[in-house]
């Protein structure tokens, strides 16, 4: 976790999914709201060696019109996305600096990818295999990660 203390992501309530996932092999972003705490988040980033961990804080209620998620480029019906902060690392971010992103309210952008028909809430970017959607998904997420650790 590059923006937040172990302690703050030891008491993170996450799946034992997420807490035993092989951090070495992960392919996929992965995102998580904490159990107990819903304004609280994580994202997982691949990218060359170990993921990126970025503590994430819902700030607003989830957005009343259909939007896309800036990650992964799914437009969801009202409700199906959120506005998340991202507390910049170090003393920037403990002085209240934080990177702002739309995604999907569950943060399951690597699911959402995967759709292969859109629906009536949920429409994945359109004339783009999963594979692209993928790719798309992660170097967005990594563009993200980057501005997080070094603005
Ligand atoms: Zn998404």
């Amino acid at each position: 976790m590059v923006n937040c203390t172990k302690g703050e992501a030891g008491r993170m309530a996450l799946p034992a999914h997420v807490r035993e996932l092989d951090l070495d092999a992960l392919d996929d972003v992965v995102g998580r709201r904490d159990a107990k705490a819903p304004d609280k988040a994580v994202l997982l980033v691949p990218g060359e060696g170990e993921p990126v961990g970025i503590a994430l804080r819902a700030t607003t209620n989830a957005v009343g019109s259909a939007a896309m998620c800036a990650l992964c480029r799914t437009t969801h019906g009202p409700g199906g996305t959120a506005l998340f902060a991202a507390p910049r690392k170090g003393a920037r971010g403990r002085g209240g600096d934080t990177v702002g992103t739309y995604v999907c309210a569950d943060l399951a952008c690597a699911e959402h990818v995967r759709i292969e028909k859109a629906t009536a809430t949920l429409r994945p970017a359109p004339g783009l295999t999963v594979d692209e959607r993928r790719a798309g998904l992660r170097i967005r997420a990594q563009a993200f990660a980057a501005e997080v650790v070094d603005p």
